[in-house]
Protein backbone atom coordinates (compact mmCIF):
# COMPACT_ATOMS: atom_id res chain seq x y z
CA UNK A 1 0.00 0.00 0.00
CA UNK A 2 1.04 3.48 -0.98
CA UNK A 3 1.77 6.06 1.91
CA UNK A 4 -1.52 8.14 1.96
CA UNK A 5 0.17 11.60 1.99
CA UNK A 6 1.31 10.64 -1.65
CA UNK A 7 -0.87 9.86 -4.45
CA UNK A 8 0.20 7.14 -7.67
CA UNK A 9 -0.96 8.45 -11.40
CA UNK A 10 -0.98 6.49 -13.89
CA UNK A 11 -1.21 6.28 -17.67
CA UNK A 12 -1.49 3.49 -20.16
CA UNK A 13 -0.11 3.24 -23.88
CA UNK A 14 -2.20 -0.04 -24.30
CA UNK A 15 -0.91 -2.18 -27.39
CA UNK A 16 -3.45 -4.52 -28.98
CA UNK A 17 -2.93 -6.60 -32.10
CA UNK A 18 -6.08 -7.06 -34.21
CA UNK A 19 -7.38 -10.09 -35.06
CA UNK A 20 -7.42 -9.29 -38.94
CA UNK A 21 -6.85 -12.44 -41.43
CA UNK A 22 -3.65 -10.91 -43.09
CA UNK A 23 -0.56 -7.92 -41.91
CA UNK A 24 -1.25 -4.07 -42.29
CA UNK A 25 0.61 -3.64 -45.26
CA UNK A 26 0.26 -6.94 -47.10
CA UNK A 27 -0.82 -10.18 -47.34
CA UNK A 28 0.94 -12.38 -44.84
CA UNK A 29 -0.94 -14.44 -42.50
CA UNK A 30 -0.80 -12.94 -39.11
CA UNK A 31 -1.30 -16.11 -37.36
CA UNK A 32 0.34 -16.43 -33.92
CA UNK A 33 3.61 -18.61 -33.98
CA UNK A 34 4.72 -20.86 -36.83
CA UNK A 35 8.41 -21.58 -38.30
CA UNK A 36 10.41 -18.22 -38.36
CA UNK A 37 10.07 -16.32 -40.82
CA UNK A 38 7.06 -18.73 -42.62
CA UNK A 39 4.50 -15.89 -42.35
CA UNK A 40 6.70 -13.09 -44.32
CA UNK A 41 6.90 -11.63 -47.61
CA UNK A 42 9.33 -8.73 -49.55
CA UNK A 43 7.10 -6.11 -48.22
CA UNK A 44 7.02 -6.97 -44.37
CA UNK A 45 10.95 -7.89 -44.40
CA UNK A 46 11.56 -4.53 -45.98
CA UNK A 47 13.20 -5.45 -49.32
CA UNK A 48 14.48 -2.32 -51.46
CA UNK A 49 11.84 -1.16 -53.76
CA UNK A 50 8.55 -2.95 -52.37
CA UNK A 51 5.79 -0.75 -51.23
CA UNK A 52 3.19 -1.15 -48.31
CA UNK A 53 -0.95 -0.96 -49.08
CA UNK A 54 -3.08 -0.51 -46.14
CA UNK A 55 -5.34 -3.15 -45.26
CA UNK A 56 -8.97 -1.80 -45.12
CA UNK A 57 -9.94 -4.19 -42.30
CA UNK A 58 -7.13 -2.60 -40.06
CA UNK A 59 -9.07 1.12 -40.35
CA UNK A 60 -12.45 -1.06 -39.91
CA UNK A 61 -11.61 -2.16 -36.66
CA UNK A 62 -9.65 0.75 -35.20
CA UNK A 63 -12.91 2.59 -35.96
CA UNK A 64 -14.73 -0.11 -34.02
CA UNK A 65 -12.36 0.44 -31.65
CA UNK A 66 -13.15 4.07 -31.46
CA UNK A 67 -16.49 4.11 -31.19
CA UNK A 68 -17.38 1.58 -28.84
CA UNK A 69 -14.56 3.66 -26.44
CA UNK A 70 -16.06 6.90 -27.11
CA UNK A 71 -14.05 8.39 -29.38
CA UNK A 72 -14.10 11.03 -32.02
CA UNK A 73 -13.35 9.00 -35.45
CA UNK A 74 -10.84 11.98 -37.48
CA UNK A 75 -12.40 11.64 -40.94
CA UNK A 76 -8.87 13.03 -42.76
CA UNK A 77 -6.47 10.30 -40.92
CA UNK A 78 -2.94 9.70 -42.62
CA UNK A 79 0.12 7.37 -41.73
CA UNK A 80 3.58 8.53 -40.67
CA UNK A 81 7.23 7.00 -40.87
CA UNK A 82 8.64 7.07 -37.08
CA UNK A 83 12.30 6.70 -37.53
CA UNK A 84 14.20 4.20 -34.94
CA UNK A 85 16.35 1.14 -35.67
CA UNK A 86 15.71 -1.81 -33.45
CA UNK A 87 17.31 -5.15 -35.27
CA UNK A 88 13.51 -6.46 -34.70
CA UNK A 89 12.20 -3.72 -37.11
CA UNK A 90 14.36 -4.00 -40.41
CA UNK A 91 12.71 -1.19 -42.36
CA UNK A 92 14.40 1.36 -39.14
CA UNK A 93 11.38 3.09 -38.94
CA UNK A 94 7.77 1.84 -38.16
CA UNK A 95 4.92 3.32 -39.78
CA UNK A 96 2.30 4.88 -37.14
CA UNK A 97 0.43 7.86 -36.81
CA UNK A 98 1.56 10.86 -35.49
CA UNK A 99 -0.87 14.34 -35.54
CA UNK A 100 -4.24 12.66 -36.92
CA UNK A 101 -4.91 9.42 -35.49
CA UNK A 102 -7.50 7.69 -36.35
CA UNK A 103 -9.79 8.45 -33.23
CA UNK A 104 -9.62 10.69 -30.43
CA UNK A 105 -10.78 12.14 -26.93
CA UNK A 106 -12.97 9.13 -25.51
CA UNK A 107 -13.03 7.59 -22.14
CA UNK A 108 -14.10 4.16 -20.72
CA UNK A 109 -16.27 3.91 -17.48
CA UNK A 110 -14.32 1.85 -14.63
CA UNK A 111 -16.18 0.34 -11.22
CA UNK A 112 -13.88 1.46 -8.18
CA UNK A 113 -14.53 1.29 -4.58
CA UNK A 114 -15.59 4.97 -4.56
CA UNK A 115 -18.62 4.04 -7.34
CA UNK A 116 -17.99 5.08 -11.39
CA UNK A 117 -15.06 6.65 -12.67
CA UNK A 118 -14.32 7.82 -16.24
CA UNK A 119 -10.87 6.89 -17.91
CA UNK A 120 -10.36 9.28 -20.40
CA UNK A 121 -8.49 8.17 -23.42
CA UNK A 122 -6.26 10.50 -25.82
CA UNK A 123 -6.18 8.97 -28.81
CA UNK A 124 -6.23 5.52 -30.42
CA UNK A 125 -3.85 5.16 -33.94
CA UNK A 126 -2.93 2.21 -35.74
CA UNK A 127 0.78 1.32 -36.36
CA UNK A 128 2.64 -2.11 -37.36
CA UNK A 129 3.84 -4.41 -35.28
CA UNK A 130 7.44 -4.94 -35.20
CA UNK A 131 9.31 -9.12 -35.48
CA UNK A 132 10.78 -10.75 -32.73
CA UNK A 133 14.35 -11.76 -31.41
CA UNK A 134 14.86 -15.07 -29.83
CA UNK A 135 18.19 -15.12 -28.29
CA UNK A 136 20.33 -17.89 -28.51
CA UNK A 137 20.57 -20.06 -25.40
CA UNK A 138 23.93 -20.65 -25.62
CA UNK A 139 25.41 -17.20 -26.23
CA UNK A 140 25.63 -17.83 -30.17
CA UNK A 141 23.88 -14.98 -30.78
CA UNK A 142 19.97 -13.70 -31.72
CA UNK A 143 18.29 -14.61 -34.33
CA UNK A 144 15.31 -12.57 -36.25
CA UNK A 145 11.91 -13.85 -36.38
CA UNK A 146 9.86 -11.22 -38.66
CA UNK A 147 6.44 -13.45 -38.59
CA UNK A 148 4.88 -10.71 -36.34
CA UNK A 149 6.42 -7.80 -38.37
CA UNK A 150 3.49 -6.39 -39.98
CA UNK A 151 0.94 -7.52 -37.67
CA UNK A 152 -2.27 -4.48 -37.43
CA UNK A 153 -1.48 -3.13 -33.95
CA UNK A 154 -3.71 -0.66 -32.30
CA UNK A 155 -2.07 1.87 -29.45
CA UNK A 156 -4.92 3.16 -27.63
CA UNK A 157 -3.37 6.01 -25.34
CA UNK A 158 -4.91 7.35 -22.09
CA UNK A 159 -4.76 10.61 -19.88
CA UNK A 160 -2.38 9.81 -17.01
CA UNK A 161 -6.13 9.57 -14.74
CA UNK A 162 -5.63 5.79 -12.88
CA UNK A 163 -4.52 6.60 -9.30
CA UNK A 164 -4.11 3.21 -7.95
CA UNK A 165 -2.94 -0.04 -9.50
CA UNK A 166 -6.60 -1.09 -8.47
CA UNK A 167 -7.85 1.46 -11.07
CA UNK A 168 -5.23 -0.13 -13.67
CA UNK A 169 -6.13 -3.29 -13.90
CA UNK A 170 -10.04 -2.48 -13.96
CA UNK A 171 -9.21 0.02 -17.00
CA UNK A 172 -6.95 -2.34 -18.86
CA UNK A 173 -10.29 -5.45 -18.30
CA UNK A 174 -12.92 -2.71 -19.02
CA UNK A 175 -10.75 -2.69 -22.73
CA UNK A 176 -10.21 -6.28 -23.09
CA UNK A 177 -13.81 -7.09 -22.60
CA UNK A 178 -14.73 -3.98 -25.27
CA UNK A 179 -12.56 -5.69 -27.53
CA UNK A 180 -13.81 -9.31 -27.54
CA UNK A 181 -16.99 -7.98 -27.74
CA UNK A 182 -16.69 -6.34 -31.08
CA UNK A 183 -14.38 -9.23 -32.11
CA UNK A 184 -11.68 -6.75 -32.92
CA UNK A 185 -8.81 -8.90 -30.95
CA UNK A 186 -8.23 -11.95 -29.56
CA UNK A 187 -6.73 -10.17 -26.72
CA UNK A 188 -4.67 -13.02 -25.47
CA UNK A 189 -1.97 -11.30 -22.82
CA UNK A 190 -0.33 -14.58 -22.90
CA UNK A 191 0.81 -14.48 -26.50
CA UNK A 192 1.09 -10.87 -26.54
CA UNK A 193 -1.82 -9.66 -28.23
CA UNK A 194 -2.61 -7.21 -25.74
CA UNK A 195 0.24 -5.27 -23.52
CA UNK A 196 0.91 -1.89 -22.29
CA UNK A 197 3.23 0.54 -21.33
CA UNK A 198 2.82 1.91 -18.07
CA UNK A 199 3.56 5.02 -16.92
CA UNK A 200 4.09 5.72 -13.09
CA UNK A 201 4.75 8.97 -11.41
CA UNK A 202 3.92 9.88 -7.93
CA UNK A 203 3.03 13.42 -6.06
CA UNK A 204 2.30 14.69 -2.36
CA UNK A 205 -1.32 14.83 -1.98
CA UNK A 206 -2.62 18.05 -2.97
CA UNK A 207 0.15 18.78 -5.43
CA UNK A 208 -1.05 20.76 -8.45
CA UNK A 209 1.80 19.19 -10.85
CA UNK A 210 2.37 16.09 -11.51
CA UNK A 211 5.78 14.17 -10.86
CA UNK A 212 8.51 12.86 -13.47
CA UNK A 213 7.28 9.29 -14.64
CA UNK A 214 8.94 6.39 -15.60
CA UNK A 215 7.71 3.65 -17.80
CA UNK A 216 7.49 0.19 -17.74
CA UNK A 217 6.89 -1.34 -21.36
CA UNK A 218 5.39 -4.29 -22.78
CA UNK A 219 3.46 -5.50 -19.88
CA UNK A 220 1.46 -8.68 -20.61
CA UNK A 221 -0.16 -10.08 -17.53
CA UNK A 222 -2.65 -8.14 -14.86
CA UNK A 223 -0.64 -9.29 -11.58
CA UNK A 224 2.66 -7.96 -12.65
CA UNK A 225 1.04 -4.93 -13.89
CA UNK A 226 -0.52 -4.23 -10.53
CA UNK A 227 3.03 -5.28 -8.36
CA UNK A 228 4.97 -3.49 -11.03
CA UNK A 229 2.90 -0.17 -10.23
CA UNK A 230 2.66 -0.65 -6.54
CA UNK A 231 6.63 -1.47 -6.14
CA UNK A 232 7.38 1.45 -8.58
CA UNK A 233 5.36 3.74 -6.49
CA UNK A 234 6.90 2.75 -2.89
CA UNK A 235 10.52 3.20 -5.30
CA UNK A 236 9.79 6.64 -6.41
CA UNK A 237 8.36 7.81 -2.93
CA UNK A 238 11.61 6.32 -0.77
CA UNK A 239 13.69 8.43 -3.53
CA UNK A 240 11.46 11.54 -3.30
CA UNK A 241 11.40 11.44 0.86
CA UNK A 242 15.67 10.47 0.78
CA UNK A 243 16.07 14.71 -1.28
CA UNK A 244 16.84 12.41 -4.88
CA UNK A 245 15.17 13.43 -7.99
CA UNK A 246 12.93 11.24 -10.29
CA UNK A 247 14.54 10.19 -13.26
CA UNK A 248 12.33 10.14 -16.62
CA UNK A 249 13.59 6.53 -17.90
CA UNK A 250 12.40 3.46 -19.06
CA UNK A 251 12.54 0.63 -16.40
CA UNK A 252 12.15 -3.16 -16.53
CA UNK A 253 9.91 -5.15 -14.04
CA UNK A 254 11.35 -8.59 -13.34
CA UNK A 255 8.55 -10.72 -12.32
CA UNK A 256 11.01 -12.99 -10.63
CA UNK A 257 12.84 -10.42 -8.22
CA UNK A 258 9.74 -8.02 -7.63
CA UNK A 259 11.83 -5.18 -8.64
CA UNK A 260 12.58 -2.29 -11.56
CA UNK A 261 15.69 -2.07 -13.31
CA UNK A 262 16.96 0.71 -15.39
CA UNK A 263 17.06 0.02 -19.49
CA UNK A 264 17.82 3.42 -20.48
CA UNK A 265 17.51 6.90 -19.26
CA UNK A 266 16.68 10.32 -20.60
CA UNK A 267 19.70 11.20 -22.50
CA UNK A 268 18.77 8.43 -25.38
CA UNK A 269 15.43 10.22 -25.28
CA UNK A 270 14.40 9.33 -28.86
CA UNK A 271 13.76 11.70 -31.94
CA UNK A 272 11.69 10.07 -33.97
CA UNK A 273 11.74 12.32 -36.59
CA UNK A 274 7.81 11.77 -37.73
CA UNK A 275 7.32 12.55 -41.25
CA UNK A 276 3.95 12.26 -43.34
CA UNK A 277 4.38 8.05 -44.69
CA UNK A 278 5.03 8.96 -48.54
CA UNK A 279 4.35 5.59 -50.10
CA UNK A 280 0.56 5.52 -48.42
CA UNK A 281 -2.27 7.62 -49.53
CA UNK A 282 -3.88 9.78 -46.84
CA UNK A 283 -6.88 8.17 -44.98
CA UNK A 284 -9.63 9.27 -45.69
CA UNK A 285 -13.41 8.60 -44.06
CA UNK A 286 -17.31 9.44 -45.06
CA UNK A 287 -19.55 10.01 -42.15
CA UNK A 288 -21.64 7.20 -44.03
CA UNK A 289 -19.09 5.03 -43.70
CA UNK A 290 -18.44 5.83 -40.17
CA UNK A 291 -22.31 5.48 -39.55
CA UNK A 292 -22.09 2.24 -40.75
CA UNK A 293 -19.42 0.81 -38.48
CA UNK A 294 -21.61 2.18 -35.70
CA UNK A 295 -24.84 0.19 -36.75
CA UNK A 296 -22.25 -2.59 -36.82
CA UNK A 297 -21.53 -2.56 -33.15
CA UNK A 298 -22.72 -5.72 -31.25
CA UNK A 299 -24.46 -4.56 -27.90
CA UNK A 300 -22.01 -3.12 -25.19
CA UNK A 301 -21.16 -4.21 -21.72
CA UNK A 302 -22.90 -1.03 -20.25
CA UNK A 303 -26.12 -1.60 -22.54
CA UNK A 304 -26.38 -4.90 -21.50
CA UNK A 305 -26.14 -4.89 -18.08
CA UNK A 306 -28.79 -2.25 -18.03
CA UNK A 307 -31.30 -4.73 -19.60
CA UNK A 308 -29.82 -7.60 -16.73
CA UNK A 309 -31.29 -5.43 -13.81
CA UNK A 310 -34.16 -4.20 -15.63
CA UNK A 311 -35.27 -7.09 -17.71
CA UNK A 312 -34.17 -10.31 -15.67
CA UNK A 313 -34.14 -8.74 -12.11
CA UNK A 314 -30.33 -9.31 -11.90
CA UNK A 315 -28.92 -7.40 -8.64
CA UNK A 316 -25.90 -4.62 -9.61
CA UNK A 317 -23.31 -7.07 -8.47
CA UNK A 318 -24.43 -10.17 -10.84
CA UNK A 319 -25.31 -7.88 -13.23
CA UNK A 320 -21.67 -6.45 -13.38
CA UNK A 321 -20.12 -9.51 -12.92
CA UNK A 322 -22.26 -11.00 -15.98
CA UNK A 323 -20.92 -8.18 -18.58
CA UNK A 324 -17.34 -8.35 -17.54
CA UNK A 325 -16.46 -11.01 -20.15
CA UNK A 326 -18.15 -12.11 -23.17
CA UNK A 327 -17.79 -15.27 -22.69
CA UNK A 328 -19.77 -15.16 -19.53
CA UNK A 329 -22.59 -12.58 -21.26
CA UNK A 330 -23.05 -15.27 -24.27
CA UNK A 331 -22.93 -18.04 -21.61
CA UNK A 332 -25.52 -16.14 -19.45
CA UNK A 333 -28.07 -15.27 -21.85
CA UNK A 334 -27.92 -18.58 -24.22
CA UNK A 335 -28.34 -20.43 -20.57
CA UNK A 336 -31.20 -18.09 -19.05
CA UNK A 337 -33.01 -18.51 -22.60
CA UNK A 338 -33.18 -22.74 -22.21
CA UNK A 339 -34.03 -22.40 -18.15
CA UNK A 340 -35.69 -19.25 -17.38
CA UNK A 341 -33.99 -18.73 -14.34
CA UNK A 342 -31.54 -15.80 -14.53
CA UNK A 343 -30.80 -15.74 -11.02
CA UNK A 344 -29.58 -18.56 -10.69
CA UNK A 345 -27.92 -18.88 -13.66
CA UNK A 346 -26.01 -15.15 -12.90
CA UNK A 347 -25.36 -16.70 -9.24
CA UNK A 348 -23.84 -19.56 -10.73
CA UNK A 349 -21.84 -17.36 -13.31
CA UNK A 350 -20.56 -15.26 -10.05
CA UNK A 351 -19.62 -17.63 -7.94
CA UNK A 352 -19.12 -21.08 -9.01
CA UNK A 353 -17.72 -21.01 -12.62
CA UNK A 354 -15.83 -17.72 -11.55
CA UNK A 355 -14.20 -20.03 -8.22
CA UNK A 356 -13.24 -22.82 -11.00
CA UNK A 357 -11.67 -20.54 -13.02
CA UNK A 358 -9.66 -19.26 -10.40
CA UNK A 359 -8.60 -22.47 -9.25
CA UNK A 360 -7.46 -23.31 -12.57
CA UNK A 361 -5.76 -20.18 -12.86
CA UNK A 362 -7.57 -19.77 -16.22
CA UNK A 363 -10.05 -16.98 -17.69
CA UNK A 364 -13.45 -16.94 -19.60
CA UNK A 365 -12.33 -17.38 -22.88
CA UNK A 366 -10.53 -20.44 -21.89
CA UNK A 367 -14.64 -21.77 -21.07
CA UNK A 368 -15.49 -25.08 -23.52
CA UNK A 369 -18.94 -25.75 -22.25
CA UNK A 370 -21.45 -23.46 -23.33
CA UNK A 371 -25.53 -22.50 -22.20
CA UNK A 372 -26.77 -25.14 -23.56
CA UNK A 373 -25.21 -27.22 -20.62
CA UNK A 374 -25.56 -24.63 -18.15
CA UNK A 375 -29.16 -23.88 -19.05
CA UNK A 376 -29.89 -27.82 -18.88
CA UNK A 377 -27.89 -27.73 -15.38
CA UNK A 378 -30.18 -25.07 -13.79
CA UNK A 379 -33.25 -26.81 -15.48
CA UNK A 380 -32.38 -29.80 -13.98
CA UNK A 381 -31.77 -28.42 -10.13
CA UNK A 382 -35.49 -26.53 -10.85
CA UNK A 383 -36.86 -29.68 -11.44
CA UNK A 384 -35.81 -31.31 -8.15
CA UNK A 385 -33.74 -34.05 -10.08
CA UNK A 386 -30.43 -32.43 -8.79
CA UNK A 387 -29.54 -30.73 -5.42
CA UNK A 388 -27.67 -27.49 -5.79
CA UNK A 389 -24.44 -29.68 -3.89
CA UNK A 390 -24.58 -32.19 -7.30
CA UNK A 391 -24.54 -29.16 -9.65
CA UNK A 392 -21.71 -28.12 -8.12
CA UNK A 393 -19.83 -31.35 -8.55
CA UNK A 394 -21.49 -31.44 -12.28
CA UNK A 395 -19.80 -28.08 -12.89
CA UNK A 396 -16.27 -29.00 -11.90
CA UNK A 397 -17.18 -32.20 -14.57
CA UNK A 398 -18.04 -29.95 -17.51
CA UNK A 399 -14.81 -28.00 -16.93
CA UNK A 400 -13.06 -31.40 -17.81
CA UNK A 401 -15.37 -32.98 -20.53
CA UNK A 402 -18.19 -30.97 -22.31
CA UNK A 403 -21.23 -33.08 -21.80
CA UNK A 404 -24.86 -32.23 -21.42
CA UNK A 405 -25.39 -32.76 -17.16
CA UNK A 406 -28.31 -35.35 -17.58
CA UNK A 407 -25.39 -37.02 -18.96
CA UNK A 408 -23.20 -36.76 -16.56
CA UNK A 409 -25.61 -37.35 -13.60
CA UNK A 410 -26.69 -40.36 -14.97
CA UNK A 411 -23.50 -42.06 -15.97
CA UNK A 412 -22.39 -40.49 -12.04
CA UNK A 413 -25.31 -42.14 -10.54
CA UNK A 414 -26.29 -38.46 -9.21
CA UNK A 415 -29.67 -38.31 -9.26
CA UNK A 416 -31.53 -37.21 -6.61
CA UNK A 417 -33.15 -39.24 -4.61
CA UNK A 418 -36.88 -38.07 -3.67
CA UNK A 419 -38.34 -41.43 -3.10
CA UNK A 420 -39.71 -41.20 0.52
CA UNK A 421 -39.44 -44.39 1.41
CA UNK A 422 -35.79 -44.55 0.74
CA UNK A 423 -35.01 -41.22 2.30
CA UNK A 424 -37.13 -42.43 5.70
CA UNK A 425 -35.13 -45.12 6.00
CA UNK A 426 -31.32 -43.04 5.86
CA UNK A 427 -33.53 -40.87 8.38
CA UNK A 428 -33.81 -43.78 11.19
CA UNK A 429 -30.45 -44.86 10.75
CA UNK A 430 -28.88 -41.33 11.16
CA UNK A 431 -31.42 -41.25 14.23
CA UNK A 432 -30.59 -44.47 15.68
CA UNK A 433 -26.52 -43.62 15.45
CA UNK A 434 -27.44 -40.16 16.83
CA UNK A 435 -28.54 -39.97 19.99
CA UNK A 436 -27.15 -37.53 21.72
CA UNK A 437 -27.64 -34.89 18.90
CA UNK A 438 -31.85 -36.01 19.02
CA UNK A 439 -31.81 -35.37 22.83
CA UNK A 440 -30.12 -32.03 21.86
CA UNK A 441 -32.72 -30.90 19.61
CA UNK A 442 -35.81 -32.15 21.89
CA UNK A 443 -33.54 -30.10 24.74
CA UNK A 444 -34.10 -26.86 22.18
CA UNK A 445 -31.01 -26.92 20.49
CA UNK A 446 -32.02 -25.94 17.01
CA UNK A 447 -28.71 -26.32 15.50
CA UNK A 448 -28.80 -30.27 16.11
CA UNK A 449 -31.43 -30.87 13.42
CA UNK A 450 -28.43 -29.20 10.53
CA UNK A 451 -26.26 -31.65 11.74
CA UNK A 452 -28.55 -34.83 11.91
CA UNK A 453 -29.72 -33.22 8.05
CA UNK A 454 -25.75 -32.92 7.31
CA UNK A 455 -25.44 -36.74 8.47
CA UNK A 456 -28.24 -38.12 6.39
CA UNK A 457 -26.51 -35.96 3.50
CA UNK A 458 -23.05 -37.51 3.78
CA UNK A 459 -24.35 -41.06 3.97
CA UNK A 460 -26.87 -40.42 0.52
CA UNK A 461 -23.24 -38.80 -1.09
CA UNK A 462 -25.53 -35.32 -1.85
CA UNK A 463 -28.00 -36.82 -2.98
CA UNK A 464 -31.23 -36.86 -0.75
CA UNK A 465 -33.78 -34.74 -1.95
CA UNK A 466 -33.08 -31.49 1.18
CA UNK A 467 -36.72 -30.38 1.22
CA UNK A 468 -37.69 -34.20 2.09
CA UNK A 469 -35.20 -35.04 4.29
CA UNK A 470 -35.71 -31.90 6.55
CA UNK A 471 -39.49 -32.91 6.72
CA UNK A 472 -39.09 -36.25 7.71
CA UNK A 473 -36.37 -35.67 10.46
CA UNK A 474 -38.92 -33.01 12.03
CA UNK A 475 -41.67 -35.73 11.83
CA UNK A 476 -39.48 -37.87 13.56
CA UNK A 477 -37.95 -36.00 15.80
CA UNK A 478 -41.83 -34.66 17.26
CA UNK A 479 -42.74 -37.78 18.01
P1 LIG B 1 5.20 10.30 -24.92
O1 LIG B 1 4.77 11.01 -26.15
O2 LIG B 1 6.55 10.62 -24.45
O3 LIG B 1 4.94 8.83 -24.97
P2 LIG B 1 2.76 11.19 -23.70
O4 LIG B 1 2.59 12.55 -23.17
O5 LIG B 1 2.09 10.83 -24.96
O6 LIG B 1 4.31 10.90 -23.76
O7 LIG B 1 2.29 10.19 -22.57
C1 LIG B 1 2.42 8.84 -22.68
C2 LIG B 1 1.64 8.21 -21.55
O8 LIG B 1 2.15 8.62 -20.30
C3 LIG B 1 0.17 8.59 -21.54
O9 LIG B 1 -0.60 7.44 -21.31
C4 LIG B 1 0.06 9.55 -20.39
O10 LIG B 1 -1.20 9.44 -19.75
C5 LIG B 1 1.14 9.08 -19.45
N1 LIG B 1 1.68 10.14 -18.62
C6 LIG B 1 2.09 11.35 -19.02
N2 LIG B 1 2.56 12.05 -17.97
C7 LIG B 1 2.47 11.25 -16.87
C8 LIG B 1 2.81 11.40 -15.49
N3 LIG B 1 3.37 12.49 -15.01
N4 LIG B 1 2.57 10.35 -14.67
C9 LIG B 1 2.03 9.22 -15.15
N5 LIG B 1 1.70 9.04 -16.42
C10 LIG B 1 1.92 10.03 -17.29
MG1 LIG C 1 4.74 7.00 -25.70
ZN1 LIG D 1 4.33 -9.85 -45.78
Amino acid sequence: MVRDDYEVVIGLEVHCELSTKTKIFCSCSTEFGGEPNTHCCPVCMAMPGTLPVLNEKVVEYAVKAGLATNCSIEKNSKNDRKNYFYPDSPKAYQISQFDKPLCYDGHVTIETENGEKEIRIERIHIEEDAGKLNHDEYGRGSFVDLNRAGVPLIEVVSKPDMRSSAEVEAYMRKLKSIFEYIEISDCKMEQGSLRADVNVSVRKKGAKEFGTRTEMKNMNSFRSIVRAIDYEAERQIEEIENGNEIMQETLRWDDISGRTFSMRDKEDAQDYRYFPEPDLVAIKLSDEYIENIRKSLPELPESRKKRYIENYGLTEKAANFAVSSKYYSNLFEEATKICNNPKTVGNMIMSDIARILNEREEEPDSLKFTGKELGELVSLIDKGIISSAIAKKVLEELFNEVKMPSKIIEEKGWVQISDEGAIKEVVMKILENNAQSVADYKAGKDKALGFLVGQAMKETKGKANPQLLNKLFLEELKK
